[in-house]
């Protein structure tokens, strides 16, 4: 159950390395929006850990708006992040769109479920038979209790390790790409025991307010963040206009580590 009442401890998700997600651990995870070459993630990996970040993110399946738009690596795209994994030691996180691509996921460290995917029901029952962590994003027009509810379907199946993410949701405002909801993540630390992160960089869509959205976040509570870095942002395949450069990234970790100190 995802609900305080049944479990009064927070949750801590301990991944192979050891890492600890929750429970007073503070942890960033950080890497392009895309994996796009083997240079390209090997190198934001290496300059994101250098930074502080203790987890790389990279998407490989992608679920873009456009079909026409760049559709990630795919299968390509895990190998080339798994070679990163290997490189770094950094554990890693991607997002799956299909149930049918979970043997592909079998070294990847936690797997994301997408925005969009936050209500596919059946993916979240077939993902709730692993034993395995899961980043569940809030849907982009979706409740505080329509999110632990799907986090129910996961844990419904056994698998316990769910870690929820604030991401931004769509209101009047259309200045911002999302709007991020800062008060989701005090409610739901009141209403779950699982972990908490925040997205900064979906929630703006705009590189220049992830860092005051990052350093908000943290002082609402959360247990880790979820910040796009990119090598060369302008020339990025996806998501360019909301990541940061590895100096960017390195910088805001400085004013993170200032206000939250971590390991
Ligand atoms: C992502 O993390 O790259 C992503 C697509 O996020 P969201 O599902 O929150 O839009
Ligand atoms: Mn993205």
């Amino acid at each position: 159950k995802s609900n305080r009442r049944f479990h009064e401890e927070d949750t801590v998700i301990t991944l192979q390395n050891g890492t600890k997600i929750g429970g007073g651990n503070f942890q960033v995870m950080a890497g392009p929006c895309s994996i796009e070459s083997e240079e390209q993630i090997i190198g934001i990996a290496q300059s994101v850990k250098a930074a502080g970040a203790s987890i790389l993110r990279g998407g490989a399946f992608k679920p873009r708006t456009s079909p026409y738009s760049f559709q990630g690596l795919q299968e390509e795209g895990l190998e080339l992040l798994l070679k990163a994994k290997e490189k770094t030691g950094l554990p890693i996180v991607t997002e799956i769109m299909d149930s049918a691509h979970i043997p592909l996921f079998e070294e990847v460290d936690i797997i994301q479920v997408g925005a969009r995917n936050m209500q596919n029901f059946e993916l979240l029952k077939k993902l709730g038979q692993l034993r395995k962590p899961v980043l569940l994003k809030r849907g982009l027009a979706n409740t505080l209790q329509e999110l632990l509810m799907s986090a129910e379907y996961i844990m419904a199946g056994g698998n316990e390790q769910v870690i929820l993410c604030e991401r931004g949701i769509r209101t009047i405002e259309t200045y911002t790409r999302n709007t991020l909801d800062i008060s989701a993540i005090p409610v739901l630390h009141r209403l779950s025991h699982l972990p908490v992160i925040a997205d900064p960089s979906h929630a703006t869509g705009d590189a220049k307010l992830v860092r005051p959205m990052a350093l908000a976040a943290v002082m609402a509570g959360v247990d880790g963040l979820l910040i796009e870095v990119h090598n060369d942002p302008s020339h990025a395949l996806c998501d360019g206009a909301q990541s940061l450069t590895p100096e960017a990234f390195a910088s805001m970790m400085g004013k993170i580590q200032a206000v939250r100190p971590f390991a």
